[in-house]
């Protein structure tokens, strides 16, 4: 097996460098471990951006893998194929739309509903022949595709790589004002939202901008589009994050007082447990009717091993629990990072919802602080990564159990106190 050492000499010199890893090789998963070559175990509090929510390796997930690869696996769209209804019905019925668009990553998925929604702006709103707008926030991240990147804010995505996408409207995130001046415009087709803005460094916004924006968008006869990549499955202490205080398991009631109903709702990354890149679109047939054969979609979108996948993921969240695993280990994360931060004056902010934490450092963005301690704190045993400069984000598998958070959590005591 290659060490360490030679993995990244390898990953450099060959690899293009569109990332800056951690100094860490990871070799196996199970899980909320991960191990690097030479054998040193590591709690990983990243889970591949909320993608791991099952935990590494997952014996029920790896099972359907395994069986589906020896039986079926891709046949395009040309054809049916007898696992797509299966999950289809599945994903419908968890969160409580008619129609499944299934895709590949989550920026497909962004794609996708983008383009349904544009479409349908030209054909059941009546808006103008490419007149279309969607209204986007500040320090969004819905992917990386050139559309996508037309209206990032963050200038690393966004330099050198136009001419961009037209067709987008930006308003500060967690403003309703501002999004309600936005929406006066009749040619506004959609507002696209993360519930939490996690890339941005979990920005949580208040408790009732996300159903005030609804009533605003139905209002103006807009879609209101969620992009729950990497808030949804269980990972905010609620099947989305958009079901607020929900405390059901998925197929709920999503009653009223706790839930926002998107008009579309972009899913991925745990959609599939990490194992095989799923995302989809829902909406209810009204809207995604506007797509018909041969408007839209992907030769893996929807394919058996990666559906069949799925499934067993979707399985795993309601079996164990994982969305009040969540939800309690997230509030005693929280209140002992708040402890923490009494104690030290490195932390500056704690904020979050369910496992999606971050910790603030009490240094400028552009200091090497967040990334220095996430160095520590691999030598000390757990994997976290810094996003936005001086902002750590911490997002183990939804799998842990209290006494690993426990320990989790002196381990980032440690670091942080022996740092000063
Ligand atoms: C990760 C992410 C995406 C993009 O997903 P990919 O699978 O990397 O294309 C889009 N939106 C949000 C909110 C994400 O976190």
């Amino acid at each position: 097996m290659l060490s360490t050492k030679d993995a990244i000499a390898l990953e450099n010199q060959y690899g293009a460098h569109n990332y800056h890893p951690l100094p860490v090789v990871l070799a196996r998963g199970e899980g909320v471990y991960v191990w690097d070559p030479e054998g040193n175990r590591y709690f990983d509090f990243l889970s591949a951006y909320s993608a791991v929510n099952q935990g590494h390796c997952h014996p029920h997930i790896i099972d359907a893998l395994k069986q589906q690869s020896e039986t079926l696996t891709l046949t395009s769209r040309a054809f049916y194929n007898n696992v797509l209804g299966e999950f289809e019905k599945l994903v419908c019925d968890t969160f409580g739309f008619e129609n499944v668009l299934p895709m590949n990553t989550g920026a497909e998925g962004v794609e996708t509903a983008i383009k349904i929604c544009r479409k349908w702006a030209y054909e059941k709103k009546g808006v103008p022949e490419n007149e279309a707008k969607i209204v986007v926030c500040s320090n969004n991240f819905h992917g990386r595709t050139t559309t996508i990147i037309s209206f990032s804010d963050d200038s690393n995505a966004r330099d050198h790589f136009g001419p961009y996408t037209p067709g987008f409207v930006k308003v500060p995130y967690n403003d309703l004002q501002k999004l309600n001046e936005a929406l006066q415009d009749e040619t506004v087709a959609g507002f696209l939202v993360e519930p939490i803005q996690g890339e941005a460094g979990v920005n949580v916004p208040d408790d009732d901008y996300l159903r005030k924006a609804a009533e605003l968008c139905g209002r103006h006869n807009v879609l209101l589009i969620a992009d729950e990549i990497q808030t949804g499955i269980a990972r905010t202490g609620s099947m989305l994050a958009v079901c607020g205080n929900c405390t059901c398991e998925g197929a709920c009631e999503r009653r009223a007082d706790t839930y926002v109903r998107p008009d579309l709702l972009i899913l991925g990354k745990a959609l599939a447990g990490g194992v095989y890149p799923v995302s989809a679109v829902l909406a209810d047939k009204e809207i995604m009717d506007v797509i018909k054969p041969g408007q839209h979609g992907s030769t893996f979108g929807g394919n058996p091993l990666g559906v069949r996948v799925a499934i067993a993921a979707l399985e795993v969240v309601r079996d164990e629990n994982l969305i009040q695993n969540a939800r309690k280990l997230g509030s005693i994360f929280r209140s002992e990072m708040k402890k923490l931060q009494s104690e030290c004056s490195l932390v500056a902010t704690v904020r979050g919802k369910g496992l999606l934490n971050a910790v603030e450092i009490n240094d400028s963005p552009d200091s090497s602080t967040a990334w220095d301690l996430c160095v520590k704190l691999k030598e000390n045993g757990l994997l976290a990564k810094p996003t936005h400069g001086n902002i750590i984000r911490f997002a183990p598998p939804l799998v842990m159990t209290k006494e690993q958070l426990m320990e989790c959590i002196s381990i980032i005591r440690k670091t942080f106190l022996e740092w000063g």
